[in-house]
This record gives structure tokens, sequence and C-alpha cells, in this order.
């Protein structure tokens, strides 16, 4: 055989083995998506800024120097030390070097954040864009969704699952004008405020990977902590039954990978009226677990009063009870219930719905010296850890 043809096989198979990237290079971002933003601050604090817009120079701003951007009109208004810059919308501001740029809109103090900022006019207030980077975001959400402390091979697994649900959930706020909001319906995004050089590094290790059942990207849904067992998704929200989101056993030698969790196991005295709250019954008498799913969770609760009774899912009294009496006191629907004084004794296992990834199990599996792509593959079974089609 030829050097020729050795060399072009040999780069054959190396193009083949690389991880390939996902289409989309760029996205972009909703700043500020829970409050209405009059006006706000915006400038490079390490380097200078251009304001462009119409494809024109409009304004420049100093090192450190932040500008006041706000709506006149159809078009926008940019204030720094007495001058006025006037502009069409959209704006984009743009720090040289390649620095971050940063932005406030009151009570938010600036942010600093990756890429260029959009600034448009829409319905009389401001929309506040982020663009950047496919990756950069990713260095950017990793780190909120996972204590910082973890082991590399499970922030390596986070970031897959959070390139695959980024990768998955691409259009959501299209029609909108951006891709994503920066709150938790999509992902807790702060621009680069808890990146740390681990997180940054498990995502660019892992460069180009999401998890694929039948070459399509998967919904992958993560929990903190399981407590030992995760659940079937069709057990927790009902509908189908799908193929990587099957209950697995979490633990090894009868001890949980998550054992080492503060949510591992719980326990919690409900009052009497708080369970009128969350049930919505005047005087609650007896609180039971009527049926259980296979990984031994809750799956209908009763609760019955002099006034009626209601029955629910576990899940659902999990959300209730989130609602009613505060987040993560009913920490999931996996628990016992004993009659206590003037209410009920809670233990529980776990914190969350459950289903998918178990964040801490992740972590004792990777202390444990298992791979990242193992790790990934016990917790959905039966996918592909490589390039969507
Ligand atoms: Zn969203
Ligand atoms: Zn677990």
């Amino acid at each position: 055989m030829s050097r020729r043809l050795l060399t072009l096989i040999a780069s054959l198979i190396a193009f083949a083995s690389s991880p390939a990237q996902p289409r989309q290079t760029r996205v972009s971002v909703r700043l500020f998506s829970r409050q209405r933003v009059a006006n706000c601050r915006v400038g490079s604090l390490h380097s200078s800024c251009e304001f462009r817009a119409g494809g024109k120079l409009v304004a420049r701003s100093g090192q450190s120097e932040l500008r006041e951007v706000s709506r006149s009109g159809t078009g926008l208004t940019i204030r720094s030390a007495g001058k006025e810059y006037h502009c069409s919308s959209p704006l984009y501001i743009c720090p040289s070097h390649g620095e971050p740029v940063a932005v406030g809109a009151r009570p938010i103090p600036p942010r600093v954040y990756l890429g260029r900022l959009r600034i448009s006019v829409r319905g009389g207030e401001l929309l506040v864009v982020n663009e950047l980077e496919f990756g950069q975001y990713l260095r950017c959400v990793v780190p909120a969704e996972v204590p910082r402390s973890f082991h590399p091979a499970a922030l390596q697994a986070q970031a897959i699952v959070a390139r695959t649900w980024t990768y998955r959930n691409r259009s959501r706020h299209r029609t909108e004008g951006y891709d994503f909001c920066d709150l938790t319906h999509c992902q807790a995004y702060k621009g680069t405020t808890a990146t740390t050089p681990e997180t940054d590094q498990a995502v660019v290790r892992t460069q180009g990977l999401v998890i694929t059942w039948h070459s399509k990207a998967i919904s992958p849904l993560y929990h903190s902590t399981c407590g030992g067992h995760t659940a079937d998704n069709n057990q927790v929200w009902g509908g189908s039954p799908l193929p990587y989101l099957r209950g697995v056993l979490d633990s090894v030698r009868a001890c949980a990978y998550c054992a080492a969790s503060p949510h591992a196991r719980w326990q919690l005295h409900l009052t009497k009226p708080e369970l009128a709250a969350v049930s919505h019954l005047r005087v609650p008498l007896s609180f039971i677990v009527t049926e259980r799913d296979p990984s031994g969770r809750a799956s209908r609760v009763r609760i019955a009063a002099r006034d009626g009774q209601v029955t629910m899912t576990g899940y659902q009294f999990y959300l209730a009870a989130g609602h009613a009496l505060g987040w993560n006191r009913v920490k999931s629907a996996w628990f016992r219930i004993e009659a206590s004084g003037d209410g009920f004794d809670l233990n529980g296992k776990g914190l969350g719905h459950g289903v998918g990834l178990c964040q801490w199990g992740a972590n004792g599996m990777a202390v444990a010296g298992v791979s990242c792509r193992e790790i990934l593959q016990h917790y959905y079974q039966g996918v592909e850890i490589g390039s969507p089609q």
C-alpha cells in the first residue's frame, strides 16, 4: 500500500473519531428576563467598547466606563459625561480585544458577559440580549447547575448534559428574537459570575459531545439526589415511557452512590395546619401512601379530613408542598409517613424528581473511578455519547 494511501486512511479515521461540533455555533440569551428594562448601563471593565447601529460606529466608551442606554421613541439614546448620542434600534455593543462586556439594569448591578450585547426597543422597553459562542454559553451555565467542588468526571458529565439540553432546546424562544432566557425556565445564566478553571475545563474536554438516542439528542433530565434508585419518567409525570429514562439502581454493595449528598436522607415534621395548606382541606386527620412505584417512591397519597379527602400523585404532593410551604421542605416523593403528635413525621430520601442523572450519584461514581461516559450510560440507559444528526 502506498504511503499516500496510508496517510489518507489515517486522516479519514482521525476525522471519523473526532467529536463533531453542534451545527449552531452562536447562541443569544435574553438578560433581565424577569423585569421591565427602561434603561441599562453598559461598557467593559478592562477595555474600550464600540457602540454600533445601522452598520455605523455611533459612540465609543473608554476603559471601565459604563454608558447609559435608554429608549427614545423607536430608537435609542446613549449618554455619558454630559454627551448624548442617538441611534436606531438595534444597537450592538462590542468590547475590543474579545474582552467581556458588563451590563446592569436596576436593581441588578453590572454583571460580566462574554461575546457582545444587542439592545433593541420592544414594546416600549429595552430587550437586552447577549450573543456569544455556544461553548462560551456552556462555560457559564455548567457551574450554575452543579457544586464546583465535584470530581472532574462528574463536571464533564454535567457539561455534556448542559450541551445536550442547549442543543435540543435551541429554538425555545426563537419567535421572541433570542434562543434562551436567563431564568431556570431555560438554564440559570448570570454570565461569568461562577466560572472556575475546573468547570471551564469540563466544557473544553467534552467539546462537541452530546447524549443521543438513535442519533437524536435526548431530553437530559437530571436532579440533585435520587436516594439510591432513580425513577421512571412515566411514573413521575405520566405519558409514554422513554427508554433512556428508566429508573436504575444507584448503589453499589447496598451503599447509594449519592450517600454523600446532604439530601440523601431527610426528616420532616408536618403539622396538621401545614398539611391543610398543602391539601386545601380544613383539618386533615390521616395522611397515607396508597401506592408506590417500582423504585419505592410514593406514586399516590391520600389525605383525609372531616370535610372530604384528596388523592394525588407523590410528585404532585411534592410540588403542592413546595408551593404551600416553601421549596425543598418536602424534598422528594420518596418518603414514609408516621402519625406523630399534632401532625405527621416524614422520613425521606433524595432531592428532586428522581428522573435521569443523579448529580450527587454522578459525583460518587466519579470518585469511585467510573468514567464520564459510563456515568452517563448508567443514568441514561442505551444512549450513545457523540454528535447528533
Ligand atoms: Zn426560557
Ligand atoms: Zn443517586
